[in-house]
């Protein structure tokens, strides 16, 4: 177990849900941006609360433990961890977390996700390290839930185990790491407002046959196509024909600034996760670079505030990067 009292720095990266066919599947990690936390443990004494929560950003989201993602995941994880200490009085311990939040909530690149990742594993990490990945998944994945009314795990999962992965299986949860090439990242963040709950609301329930067919062969391209490092392949597979046309209204200049990407050189991209941010693979940064210059030409020309990250895919996941002993 980590010193009582003790500080300790987290960073838990962003990340890009759904890779375009993998809806609510796959999922990666990038290098930028990133949340910043800071947790400690102490003994909690009878009646105290186990989890304070002191926001250092200036998104005033809540402090109460069970309305912010980082509590609703933590609150998780000491119901198990007190089931495994035999829940002795002596065993009981509470958590100090500090949230500097760089990933601006609702921009479609995992904020939520961030901040219940990596609580859990800077919990697991002062704890020392009892729970496996998977655990902490499960845990995380109620942060999701108080975040979008849903268990998922494809920002979860990517940014516990860093690169891209697989959700196989919810439940049971089974979590694959796929290996991947080199990949450079562009994101551009339109400064407008998609609600996950609209963007969720207006999919349709039924899908062709046809349809279907082509997605999951979409789908497994991509994944051999990552597997193989076989470019070619990957910007082949970045095709979502069931999602994308229903969200795309949503954002906009979608179809545009897609194409003057892929004329730029990207191999493919597409919604983050629900939106509004967009994002493009390339194979080299100076692709990488000219694909930022179209996206900000594309929305400069709309007159829409934007920001945009150029990136790597991050392969570590959240990292425990200080102790202040
Ligand atoms: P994102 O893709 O950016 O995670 P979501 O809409 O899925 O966007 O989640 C953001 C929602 O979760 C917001 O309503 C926000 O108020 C809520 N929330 C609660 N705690 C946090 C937190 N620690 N970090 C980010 N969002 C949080």
């Amino acid at each position: 177990m980590f010193s009582e009292n003790q500080w300790i720095k987290i960073k838990a990266p962003a990340t890009v849900a759904n890779m375009v066919c993998g809806f609510d599947i796959l999922g990666f990690a990038v290098n930028s941006p990133y949340d910043e936390m800071e947790m400690r443990w102490m003994t909690r004494a009878e009646n105290e609360p186990s989890i304070t929560i002191i926001n250092i950003d200036n998104y005033n989201l809540p402090t109460d433990p069970e309305k912010n993602v980082a509590g609703a995941a933590l609150l998780a994880f000491l119901e198990e961890y007190e089931e495994k200490q035999n829940s002795s009085s002596s065993s009981k311990i509470k958590f100090e977390v500090k949230i500097n939040k760089l990933i601006k909530p609702g921009s479609g690149v995992g904020s939520s996700a961030a901040s219940a990742a990596g609580a859990v594993v800077g919990a697991n990490y002062l704890v020392g390290n009892i729970f496996s990945k998977d655990d902490l998944v499960r845990f995380a994945m109620n942060g999701e839930k108080l975040a979008s009314g849903v268990k998922h795990a494809d920002n979860i999962a990517p940014c516990i185990f860093g690169g891209v992965t697989l959700v196989r299986s919810i439940f049971p949860l089974e979590i694959i790491a796929l290996p991947s090439p080199t990949l450079h990242v562009t994101i551009v963040h339109p400064q407008i407002e998609v609600r996950t709950s609209d963007a969720r609301s207006i999919l349709r329930q039924q899908v062709l046959l046809k349809d279907a067919i082509k997605q999951w062969g979409n789908i497994a391209g991509l994944v051999a196509g990552l597997m193989k490092s076989d470019y070619d392949l990957i910007g082949r597979s970045l095709e979502d024909v069931i999602i994308e046309p229903v969200r795309s209204i949503l954002i906009p200049g979608f179809d545009a600034l897609k194409l003057a990407c892929k004329q730029a050189g990207a191999l493919g991209g597409g919604i983050s996760g629900s939106g509004p941010s967009i994002f493009m693979l390339s194979k080299t940064e100076e692709i990488a670079k000219a694909v930022e210059k179209e996206m900000h030409e594309l929305y400069a020309g709309m007159n829409l505030p934007h920001h945009t990250y150029v990136t790597t895919i991050n392969q570590k996941g959240v990292e425990i990067v200080a102790d202040f002993i």
